[in-house]
């Protein structure tokens, strides 16, 4: 399949609907976060490994994430789980005046994510535990996580804005849903968009032992 094709079929199975984020497919080359020997495969709507036996999500998983996640103008957003980049790439585009840090817990992921992203200068690359956030940069508007969560970790609430947003997949260690939280005047609400989802186990603190 090319890029088009995929682009098409996304938006024909009602996963891409917004017209930014349409574009922000169509700008990012999914070939450039994906290992040499998988580049065949960059738009094929399945996720691939990269290193460290990590994977990079499904595009339809991207697409329906981005989309939930209902990025403005000018945002701060916390992504948990850098992995390929190709996530943090969308968010790039997508809020180019805004700012993007993504957290990668295993150092060598974290290297490689750092280097396929140096051309996206919104896009701030760290290797630490995210499930902890990041309190030295916050709140944010907008938080993602692209693991599966045992449940949302208290840091992210507490460092979420006002009329901010959560997106994680929450669940077993093999299958989660995707939870949206939104703080709407101190309080928390939260939403199953009842999107089952495979995504690699959030590690650290607030993770799975
Ligand atoms: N967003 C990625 C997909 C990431 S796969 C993409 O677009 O390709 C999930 C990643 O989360 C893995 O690389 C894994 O190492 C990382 N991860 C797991 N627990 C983490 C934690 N506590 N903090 C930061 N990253 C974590």
């Amino acid at each position: 399949m090319e890029k088009k094709e995929l682009i098409q079929s996304l938006i024909n199975q009602t996963f891409l609907h917004t017209k930014k984020v349409i574009k922000a497919f169509e700008k990012v080359p999914r070939e450039n976060f994906i290992p040499e020997k998988y580049k065949e495969h960059a738009y094929a709507d399945i996720p691939l490994p990269i290193s460290a036996g990590q994977t990079i999500s499904a595009p339809h998983m991207v697409a329906v994430m981005t989309e939930a996640l209902d990025v403005k103008d000018k945002e701060k957003i916390l992504e948990i789980g850098a992995g390929s980049g190709y996530q943090a790439a969308i968010l790039s585009v997508l809020n180019p005046d805004g700012k993007i840090y993504t957290i990668e817990i295993i150092p060598e992921v974290a290297q490689n994510a750092k280097e396929v992203l140096k051309d996206y200068k919104n896009v701030i690359v760290i290797q630490g535990d995210g499930s902890l956030g990041l309190e030295s940069e916050k709140p944010f508007d907008r938080i993602i996580a692209t693991c599966g969560c045992p449940s949302i970790p208290r840091p992210w609430i507490e460092q979420l804005k006002e009329k901010g947003k959560i997106l994680a997949p929450v669940g077993g260690m093999y299958e989660q849903e995707l939870i949206l939280v939104e703080k709407i005047k101190e309080k928390i609400k939260e939403t199953n968009l009842n999107f089952p989802c495979v995504f690699v186990p959030l590690r650290g603190k607030y993770g799975w032992k």
